[in-house]
């Protein structure tokens, strides 16, 4: 379980939980609660960072801000799977290391019964009958040696099967921890991983990174519902999974915001790409969930920016943030290069 509070000290925290929850305008629901419980609790600081700066100039958190907090820094964190892997493994290399104990405890009762019946050969008035004696005992030592050693060999090819199921758990649990629940894009952690990586190795041309975010789409919300939004924000990733390509990530960064990393792709490249998506969107059709009817169209803004040597990750997201409020200002539905 990820909470080890005592009785008393989660009363405290649901004690200061409750005010700062009753301030916002979210419902009390258990998502709801999960936040500001760690957030008082002091146990998850990257929410804690996001939660005061939303909320410095007095804005609330309303459910669909809540829920984007829960869904990006409370249910991604798989502490659980990670917690059982580590459990199984040790357990695990407990079985085998008493398996091989065992098999070294047997080989060595082996090695004595072999030194006292030399010893006893040697001096023995009677050889044949000690020899068959020995011969008995030593059979018998050697049968128990080959049990030991027959559950070794299976111990370990279990733990084989074992640590192979469990390598893939991981990978299964470290892909859905850097995955978007909603769209299957890489969520913001994953996009932060590749680009790090992407600039800790610069090809021949920098990267470049696109950036989109949809147009009025607090409008579509209010006028066709939250279930509705969502459909468009898969549709808007579906296209743009097909327009990216190899070594491309496209994530979700935001709400309804999207993000691309372009490994080493000159500036026209990611404009040409840019272009060719904002007019994919503009021109498709989106049905309604009630009556199958199409909506108006949903367009994108886009800012798109080339790393200039030397530039943090940091700088460069703030110019393309730049250039997508420049097409936002200037009407929208376009796309905006970021000044070289
Ligand atoms: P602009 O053209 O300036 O971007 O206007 P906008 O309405 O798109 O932008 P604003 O930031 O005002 O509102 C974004 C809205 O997106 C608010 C929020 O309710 C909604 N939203 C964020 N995440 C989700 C989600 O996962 N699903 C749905 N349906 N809506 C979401
Ligand atoms: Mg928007
Ligand atoms: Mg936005």
């Amino acid at each position: 379980m990820k909470y080890h509070d005592s009785v008393e000290q989660s009363a405290e925290y649901l004690r200061r939980s409750l005010p700062l929850m009753s301030r916002q305008g979210a419902a009390l629901t258990p998502i709801s609660y999960a936040i500001w419980y760690e957030y008082v609790a002091g146990i998850n600081p990257a929410l804690q960072a996001r939660v005061d700066n939303l909320t410095k100039d007095g804005r609330v958190l309303d459910d669909d801000l809540t829920a984007e907090l829960f869904r990006r820094y409370v249910a991604d964190v798989d502490h659980e799977t990670a917690h059982r892997v580590s459990h199984d493994l040790q357990q695990m290399m407990a079985n085998v290391s008493q398996s091989a104990a065992h098999a070294g405890h047997k080989a060595g009762e082996f090695g004595s019964a072999l030194e006292t019946w030399s010893a006893g050969l040697l001096s023995s008035p009677e050889p044949a009958t000690a020899v068959a004696t020995h011969l008995a005992s030593l059979l018998n030592h050697t049968r128990d040696m080959q049990t030991s050693v027959t559950t070794l060999k299976t111990r370990l090819d279990d733990s084989q099967r074992e640590i192979e199921e469990l390598r893939q758990e991981v990978d299964r649990a470290r892909e859905a921890a850097l995955a978007d629940g909603l769209t299957g894009l890489s969520n913001r952690r994953g996009f932060d991983m590749a680009l790090s990586s992407c600039l800790a190795d610069i090809g021949s041309h920098g990267p470049s990174l696109l950036i989109a975010d949809i147009d009025h789409f607090k409008h579509v919300n209010d006028r066709y519902g939250h279930l509705f939004g969502d459909k468009v924000i898969r549709a808007v990733a579906q296209i743009l999974k097909e327009n990216v390509k190899g070594r491309d990530t496209a994530a979700r960064y935001g709400g309804e915001e999207f993000i691309i990393l372009l490994p080493n792709t000159p500036l026209g490249g990611a404009q040409a790409l840019a272009e060719q998506i904002r007019a994919m969107v503009e021109g498709c059709r989106i049905r309604r969930l009630d009556n199958q009817e199409s909506i108006e169209s949903v367009t994108l803004s886009f800012g798109v920016a080339s790393h200039r040597p030397g530039e943090t990750a940091e700088q460069l997201l703030a110019r393309v943030d730049g250039a997508l409020y420049t097409s936002k200002q200037q009407g929208r539905n376009r796309v905006t290069v970021a000044g070289a």
